[in-house]
C-alpha cells in the first residue's frame, strides 16, 4: 500500500494552559450568520460521543439542525455517520471548507483522539481516515487520515471543539502504552493554536460527555459568534467554566452521607460510594448536576463511582479503578470522626422537627401509623435551650404569655365549638366577643 503523503501538523508537548481566549475582534461577523457548517471528524474514538450528542434535549441537535433555536444559526452538519451523503459526495464539502470555497463559516468538531499518523505510515498504514484522494504521479489513492483533516480545517474554522475525552486529553486511547501515539487536540495543534476568530481549542471532556454539555457550549459559542452574547467564560484547560467548575463531590445527591461519615460497603448501598472507588471529590465534572440524558441518571445517582473520566489524568491517574482512592483514607476518618457527633445531634433536631408543635402541648401523637415515641424530660430540656437560642434576638412564634390561656384549652388546644362532638361551651363564644 502506498505511504500516505499527509501535511504534518506538529504535535507537540502539552500546552502550557492560557487563561482567556483571544478573540480576533476585527474577524468577526459584522451580522447574523444565517447558516454555519460543523464538520465533525473522528478519530480514535467509539462514537460514544456521537451518541450522547444526538441525545441531547437542552438544546436538542435537532432543533439546532432544523434552524428553531432561537437567535442560532441553521447548523448544516457534516457527520461521517450521521449525514445522508456518503463516499466522494460527503468528503466534496469538507475539500470546500479546506480550499475556502464554503461561502459560510464553520466550526469543526473532534471526537476521539489524534493518533500518530506517522507510526502507521511506517509500515505503510494508518489508524483513523475519511475519504481517499489521488496520489501524484498516478499511483493511485489514498486513504486521508482525519488527523490530516484536523490539520487542514482547524486554522479556517471559527472555533474548534474537542469532544469527550480522547478528543480533549488524550483519553483511554493514549493511555500509557498505547502504541499509537494518541493525542489530544490540544497536544496536536499546540499552544499556539487559534482558529479563524482567534479561539483556542475548546474541550468538552467526558465519557461520553453528557450532551447537553455539547450542545449549550456550541449554543454560548454560536451566539458569541452571532454578535448576540459575551463570549462564554472557559477555564485555564478551555473547559466551559460554568459547566466543570465544581467537583462532582461538591454536586453529589450523596455528599450529605459522606459529611455525616456515613460510606457504602457494598455497590447498591444508597450511602457515599469513596471507600468502593468513588474519585468524586477531586473531580471536576457536573454529572449529577445535570444527569446524563434529560436530567435524568448520571453516575452516582445510578449507583456508579465516579472513575474521573472528564480529567486530564485519566485514565492511569485513576487507576486501578474500584479502589479506595488513597487520599480518601485521610478524609473519610476525618469525616467519620465528626459526623458521628453531627449525625446524633442532627437526629436529636430530626426528631424534634418531625413533631407538630400541638403534640408537644398534648404530649400525644395520634398517629395510626404507629407508635411514636414520646417526648423524654431531656428531649424536653434541650428542646428549650435549643429553642431559646434558635430565637436569641428575634420573635418566637406564638402569643404573649397573656393571650395562651385563651387560646389554649386545658385538656384540647382550641376552642371548644372547634369540636363537631357537640362539647361546645357557649362561654367560649361570650368570651370571643
Ligand atoms: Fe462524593 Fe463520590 Fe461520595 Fe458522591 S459518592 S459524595 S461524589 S465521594
Amino acid at each position: 500500500m502506498a505511504i500516505v503523503e499527509r501535511e504534518v501538523i506538529k504535535g507537540g508537548q502539552p500546552s502550557i494552559p492560557e487563561t482567556q481566549p483571544e478573540p480576533s475582534r476585527e474577524r468577526l461577523p459584522l451580522g447574523p450568520i444565517k447558516t454555519i457548517h460543523v464538520y465533525w471528524l473522528a478519530g480514535m474514538s467509539c462514537d460514544g460521543c456521537t451518541i450522547s450528542v444526538a441525545g441531547a434535549t437542552n438544546p436538542g441537535i435537532e432543533g439546532l439542525l432544523a434552524g428553531t433555536v432561537p437567535a442560532m444559526p441553521k447548523v448544516i452538519l457534516h457527520h461521517p455517520v450521521l449525514s445522508v451523503e456518503a463516499g466522494a459526495d460527503f468528503v466534496r464539502s469538507f475539500a470546500d471548507a479546506w480550499e475556502g470555497k464554503l461561502g459560510a463559516p464553520y466550526v469543526v468538531v473532534y471526537e476521539g483522539s489524534v493518533a500518530d499518523e506517522r507510526i502507521a505510515a511506517r509500515t505503510g498504514g494508518y489508524f483513523c481516515a475519511m475519504g481517499v484522494e489521488a496520489i501524484k504521479d498516478g499511483e493511485g489513492s489514498r486513504p486521508v487520515p482525519t488527523a490530516t483533516w484536523l490539520g487542514r480545517l482547524a486554522p479556517g474554522a471559527a472555533a474548534t471543539i474537542a469532544i469527550g475525552t480522547c478528543a480533549t486529553w488524550g483519553g483511554v486511547p493514549a493511555a500509557e502504552g498505547n502504541p499509537t501515539g494518541a493525542m489530544s487536540l490540544m497536544d496536536f495543534l499546540g499552544k499556539d493554536y487559534r482558529s479563524a476568530f482567534g479561539l483556542p481549542v475548546i474541550n468538552i471532556p467526558g465519557c461520553a460527555p453528557q450532551g447537553d454539555n455539547f450542545t449549550e457550549t456550541v449554543f454560548a459559542v454560536l451566539l458569541f459568534l452571532q454578535g448576540l452574547g459575551p463570549l462564554p467564560t472557559f477555564d485555564e484547560l478551555g473547559r466551559p467554566a460554568w459547566l466543570f467548575r465544581d467537583t462532582v463531590h461538591q454536586g453529589c445527591t450523596r455528599a450529605g452521607f459522606y459529611e455525616e461519615g456515613i460510606f457504602a460497603e457494598h455497590y447498591g448501598d444508597p450511602q457515599c460510594l469513596v471507600e468502593i472507588g468513588c474519585w468524586g471529590p477531586v473531580v471536576n465534572c457536573n454529572i449529577v448536576q445535570r444527569g446524563a440524558i434529560n436530567h435524568m441518571g448520571g453516575c452516582m445517582r445510578a449507583g456508579g463511582i465516579c472513575i474521573g473520566c472528564t480529567m486530564p489524568g485519566f485514565p492511569d491517574k485513576f487507576s486501578p479503578f474500584y479502589k479506595t482512592p488513597p487520599g480518601a483514607i485521610v478524609s473519610t476518618f476525618a469525616a467519620r470522626s465528626v459526623g458521628a457527633v453531627v449525625r446524633r445531634l442532627r437526629r436529636l433536631s430530626n426528631r424534634e422537627a418531625n413533631r407538630e408543635h400541638r403534640w408537644d402541648v398534648t404530649q400525644e401523637v395520634p398517629s395510626g401509623w404507629a407508635h411514636v415515641q414520646a417526648q423524654s424530660g431531656t428531649d424536653r430540656a434541650i428542646k428549650f435551650f435549643y429553642s431559646v437560642w434558635q430565637h436569641l434576638g428575634a420573635k418566637k412564634p406564638g402569643r404573649p404569655a397573656s393571650e395562651t390561656e385563651r387560646f389554649w384549652g386545658v385538656d384540647r388546644p382550641g376552642y371548644r365549638s372547634d369540636y363537631i362532638d357537640g362539647s361546645a361551651a357557649r362561654e367560649d363564644s361570650d368570651d370571643r366577643r
